[in-house]
């Protein structure tokens, strides 16, 4: 049994190994199942293929050798790494297994003798070490690196990575340590990193430094820049601050390590803060597909309420690290409304970056794209090199989205339940087989559903413990008329009793597509209307309209929307002709794939 990709010393819920919470087949065991057949080869294609990889080859030549790619080049590999270790965790030995013992290999060559490693700086013919902290990234791709050692150690129970990460993170815990550089990094990620190699080494250095980092920023070490201190957060010490703000990235790498450092210190006060900063950020700088960051500029949030849906960044990546700020806050508190922000987040954000095919990615998820848009610009290695974009794109100069997806798809069986001495807490609804241990002994569970496309989901006790055990199912916020049964007879979201093998749990989520009206103080969509069905937040898009119709044409009548055939319809009006038109509205995760199109989410009303 290894153990699970995040691993508190203490919290109220326990996570459980990815062994032990698997994906069968369904909507999210299906995306594993593309990550690990093509969107990890196809990573590792191309940062072969632009010579990131082959840095590592360079460094350790001690040659003179050309750097390819941006600064944190080196992260997308270790990214891959950690992403292959998860699948490891959760199925066995495969032809992955080879790809990252090749890439590890590569990499270890490169460390220097006192642990530095990094392919960029500190060669006579480079920029010296620790010379840009504002946009080098060392410490981010330290960070990465730590992290896809932890991963493989947990995976394979080898130290082939992880010795490398520990000689690093000592390095670090030297040069940056109480008396060495009063600095941070620009680009926060290695505090989560440091956190959680000292869950697998048990070496305190490691979290004091991570600690050291936490409360280091926020107290203007780092430069200051044109998009201000806030960017990196070094507006405002961590434990001060009341909402996130500048670079999302940053600020959600930044918030789960800080998570992380205030459960392993026990430190109430900064677990609070952060609490606060989590609501205030959802209820005020979070789009209602749980994308964060509004502005294009800085990748950055926007002030309260700024939040409009044709200028909506929404970088694939600050979903992914939403998603973890979320689960640290959730296993410390037991809290559902984290369980609900990652289960719109993943339908809503990962599901919608990922192309079909494995091999195609947003790197931003609009929320309104005017014009059908093929209009890409590309570089001369076929290279994506802007963001955003109206269509999936094969990879990007700066690729840090497609390795973050598969290293969240590759650990997505750890979302899906918790447990505590007494139960089991199931999170997110997918089919897959959940395998406890509880006080009373080993509690199995299998789940299976067609969830999101049905509410139905059926929960069938395989073994089960000695003694009487709890099984709590997260009743979602967008339900409103949830129903359970146990072998026929209503239940209550929290069942505690003597299990028996073959008890049957019957969970109906109410799916019903829901209207949904902004806040008043949203002023970009002031007038519009959204809908929801279940986790998913629907769209409206152009290829669906009449070809006489361009979608600023369409209007909504909010009363008109209903299910239909398990899909949802509801009628457009034209806002200059009043022709009425029968519309299907698409699962946003859906948008784009039938080629270019034009797409809202937030759909004007019609007038009466
Ligand atoms: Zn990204």
């Amino acid at each position: 049994m290894s153990a699970p990709p995040v691993q508190p010393s203490h919290a109220l819920l326990q996570p459980l190994p990815l062994d032990r919470a698997r994906l069968e087949e369904g909507f999210w065991g299906r995306l594993q199942t593309v990550s690990r057949s093509a969107v990890i080869p196809h990573a590792v294609e191309w940062m072969e293929r632009l010579g990131w990889v082959a840095n590592f080859d360079g460094a350790a030549s001690g040659t003179r050798y050309e750097h390819r790619g941006r600064e944190f080049a080196d992260s997308e590999i270790y990214k891959i790494i950690e992403a292959i270790s998860w699948e490891r965790a959760h199925s066995g030995p495969s032809a992955l297994d080879t790809i990252a013992d090749d890439l590890i290999r590569r990499v270890a060559a490169a460390q220097e003798p006192d642990g530095y490693l990094h392919t960029l700086f500190g060669r006579p013919w480079q920029a010296p070490r620790y010379s840009d902290f504002t946009w080098g990234h060392e410490l981010y791709c330290f960070g990465h690196l730590i992290q896809a050692a932890v991963a493989h150690h947990r995976a394979y129970g080898t130290r082939s990575l992880l010795d490398v990460a520990v000689r690093l993170a000592d390095h670090v815990c030297v040069m940056f340590g109480p008396g060495g550089l009063n600095r941070v990094c620009g680009h926060a990620e290695i505090e989560v990193a440091l956190v959680e190699l000292f869950r697998t080494t048990g070496e305190r250095r490691h979290l004091d430094q991570a600690a050291l980092f936490i409360e280091r920023r926020g107290t203007g070490t780092l430069p200051l820049i044109e998009f201000g201190r806030a960017f990196a957060q070094d507006d405002l010490p961590v434990r001060e601050a009341d909402v996130l703000r500048g670079h999302a990235v940053r600020a959600l790498y930044l918030a789960a390590g800080a998570v992380d450092v205030a459960v392993e210190t026990g430190d109430r006060e900064l677990l609070d803060a952060l609490r606060t900063q989590w609501d205030n950020t959802v209820a005020r700088r979070t789009y209602i597909t749980g994308g964060m960051g509004s502005h294009h500029m800085d990748e950055a949030f926007g002030e309260d309420h700024v939040l409009p849906p044709d200028r909506s960044y929404c970088e694939t990546c600050a979903g992914v690290a939403s998603i973890m700020f979320s689960w640290r806050l959730l296993l410390a508190t037991g809290e559902p409304r984290y369980a609900d922000l990652i289960e719109r987040t993943l339908h809503n954000i990962v599901a919608t970056s990922l192309g079909e095919d494995g091999r195609s990615f947003f790197y931003a998820n609009t929320l309104h794209q005017r014009h059908p848009s093929d209009d890409v610009p590309l570089n001369d290695d076929g290279v994506c090199i802007r963001g955003g974009s109206g269509r999936r794109q094969a990879w990007y100069e700066v690729s840090c989205c497609p390795p973050n997806l598969a290293r969240t798809l590759a650990s997505l069986g750890g979302y899906l339940a918790t447990t505590t001495s007494d139960g089991i807490q199931i999170h997110q609804y997918a089919s897959s087989t959940i395998d406890a241990v509880v006080a009373g002994g080993p509690f199995e569970l299998d789940v299976t559903t067609d969830y999101p496309r049905d509410g139905a989901v059926t929960i069938t006790v395989r073994q089960a413990p000695a003694r009487p055990a709890s099984v709590t199912l997260r009743d979602p916020e967008w339900s409103a008329a949830t129903r359970l049964s146990l072998n026929g007879e209503p239940a209550p979201m929290t069942l505690t009793r003597t299990w028996q093998v073959g008890d049957r749990l019957e969970l109906t989520l109410d799916l019903r597509p829901r209207v949904v009206r902004p806040d008043h103080r949203v002023d970009a969509v002031r007038g519009c209307v959204a809908v929801r069905r279940g986790p998913e937040v629907l769209a409206l898009e152009s290829v669906d309209l009449p070809p006489s119709w361009a979608l600023e044409d369409a209007t909504l009548l909010p009363d008109t929307v209903a299910a239909e055939h398990g899909s949802v319809v509801a009628t457009a009006r034209h806002h200059r002709t009043g022709e009425d038109r029968a519309v299907p509205l698409i699962p946003y995760r859906s948008w784009a794939r039938r080629g270019p199109s034009a797409m809202r989410v937030w759909i004007p009303e019609a007038r009466g």
